[in-house]
Parts: structure tokens; C-alpha cells; sequence
């Protein structure tokens, strides 16, 4: 695989995937450039390449999906991201979220649980020279080494929300406002929510609409939401 050959094919199909994110509501024009910017193919295997740039969610193996583009954007855009903002991703994946807050300007943290995934994300985000810190482990309980986060990105549909995770967000001071977590939560369907705290014990809780992700699996303890 040759990561230096863009060919101008695939940033035709890019900058249509943008156009047509657009016409879908995405607004934030950061987020946007973005993914305009990231290769998507090759974070997908070979026999999807031609695919890469639908807006649909691709395997990547273990029965696990690279998200559907809009979805990415979505959830991106909830984010909010600032430069140097301290991001902790769940659900790394292929690696092409990640990708996008770094491309965003962000200090991307990310787990994954499935170690060939792992690995995989780690070579190709590497390769392309892109600074992202990996682990292999289990999200649900966040990663206290880095902590605290200015923003948190759960990518797997959640039963409820891990209070680890919650725990790592910053607290608000008069600097900066406290940390954001968007997770999709729900069983066969999830509902996202942004979560923000506004204190040391205190969070607000919005909620918008409903996607459909691949389980969060972990052994992290959760708030139950109702579900
Ligand atoms: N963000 C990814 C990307 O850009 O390709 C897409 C993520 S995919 C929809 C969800 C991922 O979450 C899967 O790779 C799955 O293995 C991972 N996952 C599920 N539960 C996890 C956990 N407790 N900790 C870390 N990763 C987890």
C-alpha cells in the first residue's frame, strides 16, 4: 500500500463525500475540511477502496465497522473540537476518526479492544505521520494516565454511560469551561448524547437523535439512563 499516491480520483470522490455532507446539514466547516482532507481509503481494506468515499459505514474485520462518514461528521461537529483540546476516543477502529481531531488540531488519545484493530489503526495513522496516542484496552474505563479530557468521543453504542468516563472530563474553571463526552446510547439503537460537566459532581445531559453503532463491550460501570 502506497500512502504518498492521493490520486486525483479519490480527491474527486472526497470533495463530492464533502459536498454531499453539506447538502446533509453539516454546517462546521473545520469538521468538513477535515474530511476533505483525510484519505479515507485507506483506512478501509482494499476491496472497499472504491467505496471509501459513499457515506456508509464499511466492515473492517472482527465484525466491527468503520463509521458511516455523516456519522463521523455528526459526532464531530458535537465535539466542538478546539486546537490543543485533549480528546479521548473510544472505539478506535480503523483509526480514520482519530484522523479527523487530529486533523482538527486535537491531542487524540484512543482505545481500541480488539488488538488487531489496534495494531492496524497504529501502523496506518503512523504511516501517514499523523500524532496519535494508542491503547489497547477496554474504553469503559477510560485512560486516568491522561486525564482529565477536554472532550470525550465514544464510536460503539453504549447501555448506559461509564462512570469512569465521566470522571475524566475536566472540570470547568475560570479559564475553560468542564469537558464534553457524545456517546450514542441505547441497545438496538441509540439516542447521542452530549454530555458536559459543570462541576465536580455536576453534568448536563442533552440528548439528539438516533443512529446505529456495533456494542460497546466492557466491563466499566454505567449510569442507567431508562434503557
Ligand atoms: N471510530 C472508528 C473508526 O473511525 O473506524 C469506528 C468505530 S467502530 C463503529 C466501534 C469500535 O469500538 C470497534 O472497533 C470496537 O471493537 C470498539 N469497541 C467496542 N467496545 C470497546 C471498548 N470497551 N473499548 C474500546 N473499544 C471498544
Amino acid at each position: 500500500m502506497s500512502l504518498d499516491r492521493d490520486d486525483r480520483k479519490f480527491a474527486r470522490k472526497r470533495k463530492h463525500l464533502v459536498d454531499h455532507l453539506r447538502k446533509k446539514g453539516i454546517e462546521d466547516e473545520r469538521v468538513l475540511a477535515a474530511i476533505g482532507d483525510v484519505p479515507r481509503h485507506l483506512f478501509v481494506e482494499q476491496a472497499f477502496q472504491q467505496r471509501a468515499y459513499e457515506d456508509e459505514a464499511l466492515p473492517i474485520g472482527l465484525q466491527q465497522t468503520i463509521s458511516q462518514p455523516y456519522t463521523v461528521a455528526y459526532q464531530t461537529t458535537m465535539l466542538d473540537i478546539k486546537k490543543n483540546d485533549r480528546v479521548l476516543e473510544i472505539g478506535t477502529g480503523s483509526g480514520y476518526q482519530a484522523a479527523i481531531l487530529y486533523k482538527m488540531g486535537a491531542r487524540v488519545f484512543t482505545i481500541e479492544r480488539h488488538e488487531a484493530l489496534h495494531k492496524r489503526a497504529k501502523h496506518i495513522l503512523q504511516q501517514l505521520r499523523y500524532h496519535v496516542t494508542h491503547k489497547h484496552g477496554d474504553g469503559t474505563l477510560g485512560w486516568a494516565t491522561f486525564a482529565p479530557y477536554d472532550k470525550i468521543l465514544v464510536t460503539a453504542g453504549a447501555k448506559g454511560i461509564p462512570e469512569s468516563i465521566l470522571q475524566q472530563l475536566r472540570e470547568p474553571d475560570e479559564k475553560k469551561p468542564g469537558g464534553s463526552l457524545v456517546i450514542p446510547v441505547g441497545e438496538k439503537e441509540q439516542i447521542m448524547y452530549r454530555v458536559s460537566r459543570t462541576g465536580e459532581d455536576t453534568y448536563n445531559y442533552e440528548k439528539t437523535t438516533s443512529f446505529r453503532f456495533v456494542p460497546l463491550i466492557g466491563d466499566g460501570k454505567h449510569q442507567n439512563l431508562g434503557f
